[in-house]
Order: structure tokens, then sequence, then C-alpha cells
């Protein structure tokens, strides 16, 4: 077989090259491949290239495309992948088979080496119960809830998806502003079983939104949606053991009835407005980040932008493109994470090598996976007895100092900028959002205003600050977050003796697992109390780690015959002790830095504030100990 070697060269030359070798090496079964002076080191993961050299590098790339080269012109088969073969691989980029040992089995469902997929259900309903009706109702058709209903479905369950939009892929589908792509590389935000030719390192919502809407379609699950129709209401029978669901729809009010109801609505779907007097009296269109006003024009318009979260860091330049003049209101500064291919193609050479070489995509994911997530976390740890309110620690202030030479290297050109986009908080307390050189490029602009006064009043024709100044404004754009500890809102749900969810809660929430909650059986709830992840990983992660545990929610319940699990109180309680004294430790838990990650009492009700592993471990499988079966 003729071989293209230019393309060959090309693709191993733009491949990361702790991803090409294993890749190459399971391939072509060649381990030799695997050099113990081609190893990426476990001390340098996060500089670029694990620390390789250039000599290093070349070496490698030189050894890949000969192996690669030879491999495709015998058009031999692809090599096997046995348990002892992986772990020698996951050696060889874990630097540790210690470790490797630790993590073996969460690698394995990470990697999907052979493109199988390792976390589907190992059981099915026509087995376990063939004559035990069962249905499970999912709420939201986006991401967690696509996930859930395909793995209801492999398990053969009676499954129905309620989502109050038209269309499927929730937060993909809803947010629209100009700008918006996923911060997280999107090789690793996917499902680990249904991997994707991404354009773009970090795609676009389009491309996010396209991924989802496949995704439903390969899952077969569209048919089991009911699309504009919202749960406005919950309700558990405790003498039928079943949930009552009040539905919204066009057509008007109905019911359902469910064994089992998943909660997959998110936590940063319901938009928050700020509390700034005269926000009604605004004359011009006005509107949220995540409610885009797309008929609104903004070309020569003067545009203000409140608020500089991730959102607003994303709309931003591209308003600046289109507004005659935008006036930026920011809060609090951001730190900064330097990312230059944050908004670039992939090359179409690394996309030809991800096609021919479907293991080089497997080892990509699992590289990013493995450099970004658990050994981020140190970096959000709070020292004992540190002092300097600018960083929590050793590691922490090592991070600061990083990122403080990012921000001056950014505005070199305009200093008198730093004292307003340097944060005085620890880096990682609030968001961290990622940066190619946009943000300061868009505030040195003209056209740009960055105002830091507080805003005292929104007029009928602008905004005034707290120094009395009215600056005048054609648009407002509310980039002002989410109401994300307000979980489940504004579902009404009521679980047993007539206990209602948000008022058990009041403000406060908290589950077992992120998923379960005293006296509301058969309720699972998917990124509910503190999943969210902040720096170390993927939120599709813990989908599909929660995702798995209820699966095995439902296995217990209809294999042991029970009709409901709900989980003991003590478990609960015990668990969310745990969680807290793990938040403390954790920097997005310092007093006096505002952010969504907080509720209203202070606590973190969003974080998880161990690693990876550790979540893992959790939802492996219920205790049924932990549980009171009925
Ligand atoms: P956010 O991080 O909560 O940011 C809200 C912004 O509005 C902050 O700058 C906040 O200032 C400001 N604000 C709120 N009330 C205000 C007031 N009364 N006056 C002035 N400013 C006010 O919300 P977000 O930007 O929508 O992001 C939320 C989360 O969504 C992110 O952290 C991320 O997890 C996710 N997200 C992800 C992506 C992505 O993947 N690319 C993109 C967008 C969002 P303070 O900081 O002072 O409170």
């Amino acid at each position: 077989m003729s071989v293209d070697e230019k393309l060959i060269r090309a693709a191993v030359d733009c491949a990361e090259v702790p991803a090409l070798l294993p890749a190459v090496a399971q391939l072509t079964n060649d381990e030799t491949l695997l050099r113990e002076d081609l190893r990426p080191d476990p001390d340098r993961l996060l500089e670029p290239d694990a620390g390789l050299t250039p000599e290093q590098l070349d070496t490698a790339r030189d050894l890949a495309f000969e192996a690669l080269r030879d491999h495709l012109a015998a058009g031999a088969p692809a090599g096997e992948v046995d348990p002892d073969r992986l772990r020698r691989l996951l050696t060889f980029v874990v630097g540790d088979d210690a470790v490797v040992g630790e993590y073996l089995p969460l690698f394995r469902e990470e990697l999907c080496a052979a493109g199988e997929d390792p976390r589907a259900p190992g059981w099915h309903k026509d087995e376990v119960a063939p004559d035990t009706s069962f249905r499970v109702a999912i709420v939201g058709a986006g991401m967690s809830g696509l996930l859930a209903a395909y793995r209801c479905r492999q398990a053969g369950l009676d499954v129905v998806v309620i989502d109050k939009n038209p269309d499927v892929g929730g937060t993909w589908l809803e947010n629209s502003y100009p700008g918006c792509r996923v911060d997280v590389p999107n090789h690793f935000y996917s499902y680990s079983f249904v991997q994707h030719d991404w354009p773009q390192y970090f795609s676009t919502q389009p491309v996010l939104l396209d991924y989802f809407r496949r995704c439903a379609e390969q899952f077969g699950v569209l048919d089991d949606i009911r699309f504009s129709t919202e749960v406005t209401e919950a309700v558990y029978d405790e003498d039928r053991e079943r949930w009552s669901l009040s539905l919204r729809t066009d057509e008007g009010e109905e019911t359902l009835e469910a064994h089992a109801v998943i909660s997959a609505v998110g936590q940063l779907n319901r938009p928050s407005f700020p509390d700034i007097p005269g926000r009604d009296r605004f004359e011009g269109p006005a509107f949220h980040s995540a409610e885009w006003d797309h008929g609104v024009t903004l070309e020569g318009a003067r545009v203000a932008v409140i608020g500089t979260g991730a959102s607003a860091v994303q709309l931003i330049p591209h308003v600046a493109e289109r507004a005659e003049r935008l006036l930026v209101f920011q809060r609090t500064p951001n730190w900064f994470v330097p990312t230059p291919e944050y908004q670039q193609d992939i090359p179409e050479a690394l996309r030809w090598l991800q096609r021919h070489v479907p293991a080089y995509a497997s080892w990509y994911r699992f590289w990013l996976f493995w450099r970004n997530t658990e050994g981020m976390l140190a970096a959000t740890e709070i020292d004992e007895g540190w002092d300097d309110p600018r960083s929590t620690g050793v590691i922490n202030d090592v991070l600061r100092e990083l990122l403080t030479a990012h921000l001056h290297n950014e505005f070199v050109e305009a200093p008198d900028l730093l004292d307003d986009v340097v944060p005085t908080y620890p880096p990682s307390a609030k968001r961290v959002i990622r940066d190619d050189g946009t943000w300061a490029r868009t505030l040195q602009r003209d056209d740009v205003d960055l105002l830091t006064d507080d805003i005292a009043e929104i007029t009928p024709r602008g905004v005034r600050t707290a120094d009395g100044t009215e600056h005048e404004v054609d648009v407002i754009v509310y980039g002002t977050g989410f109401q994300a500890s307000r979980f489940l809102t504004p579902m009404r749900v009521v679980g047993r003796d007539g206990v209602d969810l948000h008022e058990h809660w009041d403000g406060d929430a908290r589950a077992y697992l992120g998923i379960n909650v005293p006296g509301f059986p058969n309720l699972f709830c998917l990124y509910g109390p503190n999943t969210n992840i902040v720096i170390n990983g993927s939120i599709i992660y813990f989908s599909e780690c929660s995702v798995s545990y209820v699966m095995e929610c439902l296995r217990l319940l209809l294999e042991q015959g029970h009709r409901s699990m709900d989980v003991r109180p003590e478990v609960h309680d015990e668990y969310n002790d745990w969680i807290d004294r793990g938040n403390e430790q954790r920097v997005w838990s310092v007093p006096g830095v505002n952010s969504w990650y907080k509720n209203a009492t202070g606590r973190s009700a969003q974080n998880w504030p161990f690693s990876l592993l550790e979540y893992w471990k959790q939802t492996r499988r219920p205790r049924p100990r932990d549980y009171e079966l009925r």
C-alpha cells in the first residue's frame, strides 16, 4: 500500500508526543517506542511538552513516523490492547507504576482504548426484573440528561425525558452569545465513549450543540424526549411509591407518573440579574448573556456590559468589534491562564492522525485528563498558618506569581490598567479564565472603556456609577451569571411527609454524593450539590460517574425487588460534614471573595473538594446499608 509520507510527517510533527508514542505503540504493537529517555517527566506535567527537550521531541517524532509509515504501508491490523500492555502504555505516560495501579480501573474507563464503552450498565431489566414495570423520568435533555437517557435505554428501562426547550443541548442550546465556547479542552469535554473529530481545541457553541445533537441521535433517545415541556412540580406519593410530575406544555397542563426521577437540570441555567435599582427603567434593549437577543443590532451602538465573568469575557471582544463604543463594568478582575491555542483550529494533519490512528484520539484525551486534572488540585490548598491574603499556600502562591507575570506581560503597553486588572484575591478562589491575549487587546482598544466604580443605578438612558456620572448607552448586556446555588429551581419538589425540597434546603442545598437527599426516595440529581469541578477536570466526567452510580441504584432496586430507596439521614450528614471539611481546605472557601461557588450562607454548596479518583471511588456502586430500601 502506498502511504503519503508527507501527511504522516505533518501529523506526527503536530501531535503531542506523550500521546503519540503510546498511540503508535498500541497500533503497531511496537513497544520499543516507549523509551525511558522519551518519557514525560511526571514533575513537569504542566510545562509545554511535559518538559521534553526539542531533541527528545524530534527523536520521538522520528520513531513514531517510521513505525507509523511501515505499519500503514504493510496494511497491518491494529494491535490488541491486553491488560498487561495497557498497563505498560499507561505507565509510560504517567511515569509511576504504583500510581497506575491505583488508578487502573478508572483509567480503563476514561481511555476507552479499543473504542469500547466500559461504563455501559452491565445489566438489563429483562434479566434482573423482567416482570416489573419501572419508568424513569429524566428532567433535562442537556449533557447529563442525554447520558442518563442512553444508560437507561441500554439497561432496557422505560424512560421519558422532559425538557423545557425545543431541542437538546441544555446550556449549549441556551447560551448562543457571540464568542461562546467551551473552556475545557474538547477532547476531554466530551463523553468518554463518544469521541469526535473536533475542529478546534476549545470548540465554539455551535460545534458543541451539534455534538450533543448527534449524540442524542446516536443514542436513539430522541423519541423519548418531550420537548417544549416544563416540569413545574414533582410530588412523591408514598403509598404508591411513585413520583407524579406536573407538566406545562403549549397545549396546557398534564401529569406523568414515574418510579424514579433523575434531575438533570444543570447548575448554571437560570440567569441571575443584579439587584441594581432602576433596572426596569432602561429604555433601550437589555438582555442577559444566556438569553442573547440576536435581533438587537450592536453595530454602531453604545453598549454597556455589566460583569466580567467567564461568559462576559468571551462575549466582550465580539461586542467590541461591532459596537461604536463599549463600556465594560467590572466589579472584580479575573485571573487568566495563558492558553495560546484557545481559539485556534486543530491543524488538518492532526485531524488526519485522529481519523487514521483512532488510538491517538484516546491517548490524547487521556493525556489531557492526566495532565490537567489531579495534579492541579494542589494549587487550591490552604496551607496552615499561611498569612498572605493574596494566596493560600506555597503552591497557590507559585500559581499567583505565574498568573501575575502573565497579566503584566499582557498589559505591558498599558501599565495604567494594571491596578484594575490584577486581582488581589488568591487564584482559583473564583473561576480562572482562559486567555490567548484577546482580553488585554480588547481592553486596550480606543473604543473600549473599563469602568470599575460601583454601579449606583440603571437610568432610562444608561448606567450611573457611584461617583454620580451617568454613562449613556443604547444597549445593556448583563453578563451577571446564574442562580447557581438554587438547585432544581423553579421546579417544586415534594418528598415524603409533604416536605418541600426548597424549604428543606432553605438556600443551603446538600445531597449525598450530590445525588440523593433524605426524604426524597428515588430522586437522583446529576450535577447536584458539591459536584462542580473548579480547576481539575470536566463536568462530563462527574456526570458519567454520577450516572453510573444511579444505574447501579436502579439495578439494586430492581434486582432485589424493592420499590424505593431513600438515603439514610446519618449517611447523608456524615458525608456532607466530610465535604465541608474538604472545602474548608480549598481556596474557594476564603472569606471576602464573592463567587458563585458559595451560597448565601457562605458555604460552598457547589464544589467538589477532592480528587477525581475520589469521586469515582465514591460512586462505584451503592452500599445497600446506606439506604432505607422498601
Ligand atoms: P459569573 O462567573 O457568576 O460572573 C458574573 C459576573 O457578573 C461577575 O463578574 C460578577 O462580579 C458580575 N456581577 C454580578 N452581579 C453584579 C453587580 N450587581 N454589579 C456588578 N457586577 C456584577 O457568571 P458567568 O460569567 O456566566 O460564568 C458562570 C460559570 O459558567 C463560569 O464560572 C463557568 O463555570 C461557566 N461558563 C463556562 C464557560 C465556558 O466553558 N467557556 C463560559 C461561560 C460560563 P463579581 O465577580 O464581583 O461577583
